[in-house]
């Protein structure tokens, strides 16, 4: 007999509160937990899983297998190559093992849900008992409601609630010790499991050997790094978020999404260190730039908690049906030059070029590039969304979702369709000495002062030209008079 733990988007054993459960259930029967990993490159395939997300997963599923073998836990990692056969093969591990309680934290996307249906209908059929939790939020969904009683769909209101949630339930704020040690006796009932392997990359998710390397020293895995990032970033530059988390050229933000994303740090651990730096111990008080992350984090539940109440944003529908009927480009060759970083416009430019390079992009620029796509090239907003999840090592449907929404102004709370970053004043307040482009767009290095903003225009079109660098590929002026007359046409046609 025994007792499993599927682990999917939550690769760490501290905090985790299936894995918790998982674990009490073990030694109140006094039977050996097992850990369950399932690798399925056809959702890698279907949900555009990034190459560098996928080497991040398996390089994290080698730390975590560690780990549990310290405690005399296994970790089984199998590739399912059939995605429709996962709930399936599930079951025949649990018989293969003599497993009768199963444990896993909820994913709340529309194909994780209908999988998790199936295996609860799998498990009641066969009289086996399966428990699904809620993790990845602090606020499980479901939980807040506005004041017409239904989900919020405007955040800062829906923050109130959130803060005023916790308040009143601190109890969702503890920490959840990890698994205790396995019975002896697992290592020879399930000697077998001890030695699985952990499977290398699909093949048309691999990385090249120069860019694995290169990445690895960029982002270890695993939730002992989440746990020194944090740290460190509680210690040293959560006091300054505030004025620094706009400025890309800086590193004044947490770089923490990769392992909220992969669950290597639990929300719930990231918020109460934050608050527990902080000299009150509110949520929404105290120091500018604590209580500011802390904000920015909850921004990842709101985009949850939207997802599980208008499932529809996982269909490639806009959240405003309004905004269905806008006429979007196509233009191949304006994707192609904003995919590769040539535009024209060194900061939007700087940021792709960051994205293809180390599979993150700061905040302020992923709004940069996202407008500029959707409004300056017109372009189907759901290009991008996808190009990034294709690229980014922190991809994660809701927050992406959501800030492609926002910024496109089709989403969930959005930026109102009128406003149009101009891409040469986000460049000038945001990096104001062009540090962040020189660094990217190294064929600019040697223009100097202001003229790095926009060459051509600013009297640096003979360096631009000798360096290669293009020239806009859309006017801005006349890109924004046209993305306003496509969006409120658009929306009038509704
Ligand atoms: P910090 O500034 O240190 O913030 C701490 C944490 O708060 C982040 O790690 C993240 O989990 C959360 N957070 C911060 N801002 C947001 C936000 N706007 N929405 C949701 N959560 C937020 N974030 C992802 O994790 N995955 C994505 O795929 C993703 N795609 C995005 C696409 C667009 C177009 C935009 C505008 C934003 C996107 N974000 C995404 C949100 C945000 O850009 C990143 O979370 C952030 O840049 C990560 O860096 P950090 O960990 O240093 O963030």
């Amino acid at each position: 007999n025994a007792v499993v733990h599927w682990f999917k988007m939550d690769l760490r054993t501290r905090d985790n509160r299936a894995l918790y459960m998982a674990s009490e259930k073990a030694r109140e029967a006094g039977v050996p937990l097992i850990g369950l990993y399932i690798v399925s490159p056809q959702d890698f395939e279907a949900h555009l899983t990034a190459p560098v997300r996928v080497d991040f997963m398996l390089r994290t599923l080698e730390i975590l297998r560690r780990d549990l073998a310290q405690l005399d836990i296994p970790l089984w990692v199998e590739t399912v190559d059939n995605r429709s056969r996962v709930a399936n093969r599930v079951m025949d591990l649990m018989a293969e093992w003599g497993a009768s309680h199963l444990f896993t934290n909820i994913e709340y996307e529309v194909d994780e849900l209908r999988r998790e249906a199936k295996l609860v209908r799998l498990f009641a059929q066969k009289g086996l008992v399966i428990e699904v939790a809620h993790d990845t939020c602090i606020v499980p969904p479901g939980l807040l409601k506005s004041g017409s009683g239904g989900q919020y769909a405007v955040y800062s209101p829906w923050f109130r609630s959130w803060v005023r949630y916790l308040h009143d339930h601190l109890e969702l704020l503890e920490l959840l010790d990890p698994p205790g040690r396995n019975p002896e006796s697992a290592r020879t009932t399930f000697a077998k499991l001890f030695d699985c392997d952990i499977p290398p990359a699909p093949e048309n998710k691999k990385l090249g050997e120069e860019e694995a390397e290169r990445l690895e020293a960029l982002w270890p895995a695993g939730e002992h790094e989440a746990m020194r990032r944090l740290t460190r970033f509680c210690e040293e530059d959560i006091g300054t978020y505030k004025e620094n988390r706009n400025m890309p050229f800086i590193s004044g933000t947490s770089n923490l999404s990769v392992h909220f994303a992969s669950g290597t740090l639990s929300a719930r651990t990231a918020v109460r260190a934050a608050r527990d730096s902080n000299n009150t111990k509110k949520l929404d008080g105290g120091n500018p730039g604590i209580q500011t992350w802390i904000s920015e984090v909850a921004w990842r539940d709101f985009y949850k908690h939207v997802l599980v109440h208008w499932p529809y944003v996982c269909m490639n529908k806009p959240f405003k049906p309004e905004y269905s009927n806008i006429e979007w480009s196509y233009n191949r060759e304006h994707f192609d030059a904003w995919k590769e970083g040539c535009t024209g416009f060194p900061i939007v430019d700087a940021a792709m070029r960051q994205l293809r390079s180390i599979g993150w992009m700061h905040n302020r620029c992923r709004m940069i590039v996202a407008s500029f796509l959707s409004k300056d090239l017109l372009l189907d907003w759901r290009m991008g969304e996808r190009y990034f999840m294709e690229h980014l090592i922190d991809g994660d449907f809701a927050s992406n979702n959501g800030g492609w929404g926002f910024a496109a102004s089709v989403g969930v709370d959005p930026q109102p369709y009128f406003r149009i970053f101009n891409p040469l004043l986000q460049s000038e307040k945001f990096d104001p000495d062009g540090e962040y482009i020189r660094k990217w767009v190294p064929e600019l290095k040697g223009i100097k002062g202001k003229a790095i903003h926009d060459p051509y225009d600013r009297g640096a079109s003979g360096q631009a030209e000798k360096a290669g660098y293009p020239k806009h590929i859309v006017e801005h002026k006349g890109a924004r008079e046209r993305a306003l007359a496509a969006y409120k046409s658009g929306v009038e046609r509704d």
